[in-house]
């Protein structure tokens, strides 16, 4: 199995890393404007055009940024609730329950299975 994250339409909230029962996936800073994978936002096998350069969805940005449900949308940091970029650190260890998958917002989880077939976020 392999798991990666659009990284620039996660806001952040992350409900995959909480709902997921295999810990796949880890939260991580949003690095600087020079290196913007300093905190290594690009560790997961996210395809280089879904790779974390700095810049947000603005389509996303502007269906979340001003959402107030208790979970920080587009921080630079983590806080141990919600913050920074989700990587799927440990795709090899999913069990494909889609738990993830309802639950991300940014839309923006992709899971290819053995046999190659693709499953994305399907939150709405
Ligand atoms: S589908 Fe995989 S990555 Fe997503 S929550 Fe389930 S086990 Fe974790
Ligand atoms: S659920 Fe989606 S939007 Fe939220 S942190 Fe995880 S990957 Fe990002």
């Amino acid at each position: 199995m392999d798991v990666y994250v659009h990284k620039q339409k996660c806001t952040g909230c992350q409900h995959c890393k909480d709902v997921c029962p295999v810990a796949v996936f880890e939260m991580k800073g949003r690095g600087t404007t020079e290196n913007p994978d300093a905190e290594g936002a690009n560790g997961d096998t996210a395809p280089e055009e879904h790779k974390w350069k700095g810049v947000i969805d603005p389509a996303m940005k502007a269906k979340w940024e001003n959402v107030s449900d208790g979970h920080k949308h587009f921080a630079h940091d983590n806080d141990g609730t919600s913050g920074g970029l989700s990587v799927a650190v440990n795709g090899s260890a999913c069990i494909l329950c889609q738990a993830c998958l309802i639950e991300c917002e940014g839309e923006c989880i992709t899971i290819t299975d053995d046999n190659g077939t693709k499953y994305d976020s399907i939150y709405k």
